[in-house]
């Protein structure tokens, strides 16, 4: 039997959602989209190193929902890298626990829990700070409503 398809637990929101083969423009591209849980599925299996039952934990799903979303993941970067694609990070039923603040003036990021609004950059003091997590939110809505 299937579970219910529960929301994903991101820690902490991606600081790009964009990468591609250099030298080589963007309208030559095919494109490959690899999901926000599915990017967590790689930062913390391939990139921490955990197990898989301890990594489904902390996103909140059985580990053999968890197997098939890194099987997945680790297909969809490999296709990139082999096939030369843009990889975008885009979309999936979450809920982020933290989010990145970036100043657009100086780059300094800071961690901050997701509920947390925008303040004053910490280095140089500026306004000007967008939230990361909030605007993979934004994005979702925009996009096929894949967020929930
Ligand atoms: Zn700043």
């Amino acid at each position: 039997m299937r579970e219910p398809y529960r929301k994903r637990r991101i820690n902490v929101p991606p600081r790009f959602n964009n990468f591609k083969p250099s030298g080589v423009p963007r309208r030559f591209l095919k494109q490959i989209d690899i999901t926000i849980d599915e990017y967590e599925a790689l930062r913390l299996t391939d990139y921490l190193q955990l197990e898989h039952l301890e990594a489904s934990e902390r996103m909140n799903i059985s580990r053999p929902t968890f197997t098939r979303l890194i099987e997945k993941a680790r297909h969809k970067v490999a296709q990139a890298i082999v096939n030369g694609r843009e990889l975008v990070i885009e979309g999936g039923n979450i809920d982020f626990i933290n989010t990145l603040h970036r100043c657009k003036d100086c780059d300094e990021i800071t961690l901050q829990p997701f509920s947390e609004e925008s303040k004053r950059c910490p280095d140089c003091g500026s306004s000007n700070v967008e939230n990361l997590a909030m605007n993979f939110m934004k994005r979702g809505r925009h996009r096929r409503g894949r967020f929930k």
